[in-house]
C-alpha cells in the first residue's frame, strides 16, 4: 500500500476533487481509504448500543485509493510515490518529485 494511516492526501477525482485530509482508515483489500471530511454522506442510524444518536447523521464514506495522492510531507506537493530499500534492509516510500524518504 502507497497510502497509509495518518497520511495527507489530495483528491483528484470525484466529487471532492480537490479536497485535503488526513487518511483515518485504509481498507486494502477493497482498496478503498477513509478520509477525514471527504465523501460525506448522510445515512440513517440504527438504533445501536454503542450509538445513542438517531436519526439522520453525517459520516463520511470511503473513497477508492486511485482517487487520491499522498500530499509529500517535506515538498507539500500532491506526490508520486516510489519506494526504495535503504542500507539497513529497509523498505521506505519516497517522494517522486523531491526524492525525499516519506517514512
Ligand atoms: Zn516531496
Amino acid at each position: 500500500m502507497k497510502i497509509r494511516k495518518e497520511d495527507n492526501v489530495l483528491v483528484i477525482a470525484g466529487k471532492d476533487k480537490g479536497k485535503k485530509g488526513k487518511i483515518r482508515f485504509v481498507y486494502p483489500r477493497q482498496n478503498r481509504v477513509l478520509i477525514e471530511g471527504v465523501n460525506m454522506i448522510k445515512t440513517h442510524s440504527r438504533a445501536r448500543q454503542q450509538v445513542k444518536q438517531a436519526g439522520l447523521i453525517e459520516r463520511e464514506a470511503p473513497i477508492n485509493i486511485s482517487n487520491v495522492m499522498l500530499v509529500c510531507t517535506r515538498c507539500n506537493k500532491p506526490a508520486r510515490v516510489g519506494f526504495k530499500i535503504l542500507d539497513d534492509g529497509r523498505k521506505v516510500r519516497i517522494c517522486r518529485s523531491c526524492k525525499e524518504a516519506l517514512d
